[in-house]
């Protein structure tokens, strides 16, 4: 599969170039950015230019923030290229919705990724609440914006997501995992004075039968991070740490591996794309929608990247 990347940035550099170079039958041909030019591969000043005077593309890698991505990926639908689209897949739920028609029509595929749920411990974190229904449900996702999103404007602006940018990925673990549907009940949004999108997000998720789900997302904790679920079940209480590398029952450690979510996803794709098929699941992005419906606004004091993290 012949692809072109667009967007050389943190996500790009980090993970979909080694991604690329290792997994058979993938090929980056082309690649589209307004800053960064690759070795040995032919760079294009947008994606418009890349699909009329670059080689041919069977697909395209769209690494660009969630609120220029969009028009990005019909560009692409509209050349017949099938999409692959980083998380989160856009920045409304309607906006995915008409890209999922568009590609459809248009009888190519849509892949919205959400890397997380390819973490090591994740299935056996499903696995292990199928035999185990789970009693209250703790997310504590906790990360320092200055450590992982240096300099990303973007992520406070309209269609950002700001804390929700990693929150979502452990709620696209907590909707692949999780037995039932869930939904939110209530919360609080703490939004920088000088930010549309929050810093901080204590929201309270349950389900049909009752169950507690608190979590806590929080873009101002001093490094390390912390991306953990703790689980208590009708039996042993599982932990899920590392953002999915990592899986304890009782304390005893069941999974622990060095994540390889991007090759998984490359995977992923080439076989969606070999048979025709999509993959969109709204499901992550519907949470994140209804939290800001739900949720109470409360201003903190305008975000610098100079000021040292609270925690
Ligand atoms: P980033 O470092 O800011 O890079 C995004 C790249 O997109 C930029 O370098 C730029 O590439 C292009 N871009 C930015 N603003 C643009 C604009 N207004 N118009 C056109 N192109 C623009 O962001 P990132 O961290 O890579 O995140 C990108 C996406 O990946 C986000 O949706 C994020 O949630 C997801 N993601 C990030 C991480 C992570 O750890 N950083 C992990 C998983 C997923 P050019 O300069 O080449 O044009």
């Amino acid at each position: 599969m012949r692809i072109g990347l667009v967007g050389i940035g943190a996500i790009a550099r980090k993970q979909h170039l080694p991604a690329i170079a290792g997994e058979a039958g993938v090929t980056l041909v082309a690649a589209a950015s307004r800053n960064a030019t690759l070795p040995h591969v032919p760079t294009f000043p947008s994606i418009t230019k890349m699909l009329a005077e670059g080689p041919e593309l069977d697909a395209v890698i769209l690494c660009a923030p969630p609120h220029v991505r969009t028009p990005m990926a019909h560009e692409a639908i509209r050349a017949g290229k099938h999409v692959f689209l980083e998380k989160p897949p856009g920045q409304t739920i309607s906006e995915v919705l008409a890209l999922q028609a568009a590609a459809r029509d248009k009888g190519v595929t849509l892949f919205a990724t959400w890397h997380s749920r390819y973490a090591p411990a994740v299935e056996a974190f499903r696995s292990a609440m199928a035999n185990h229904p789970p009693r209250s449900v703790d997310v504590i996702w906790k990360e320092d914006v200055r450590v992982y999103h240096p300099g990303q404007e973007w992520i406070w602006q309209a269609g950002g997501y700001g804390v929700f940018d990693p929150g979502i990925n452990a709620v696209s673990i907590l909707t692949h995992a999780l037995p039932r549907p869930f939904f939110a009940v209530s919360g609080t949004l703490f939004v920088p004075q000088n930010a549309v999108q929050p810093m901080r997000a204590e929201l309270k998720f349950t389900d049909s039968a009752g169950l507690p789900i608190a979590c806590t997302f929080d873009f101002d904790h001093p490094d390390p991070p912390t991306w953990t679920m703790i689980v208590k079940t009708d039996g042993p209480t599982l932990t899920l740490t590392r953002g999915g590398e990592k899986l304890e029952r009782d304390g005893e450690t069941v999974v622990d591996a060095k994540e390889q979510e991007y090759p998984h996803l490359y995977a992923r794709f080439a076989d969606l794309c070999a048979r025709g098929a999509s993959d969109v699941d709204l499901q992550p992005l519907i949470h994140v929608a209804d939290a800001w419906l739900l949720a109470e606004r409360q201003p903190i004091a305008p975000f610098s990247e100079d000021t040292p993290p609270k925690g």
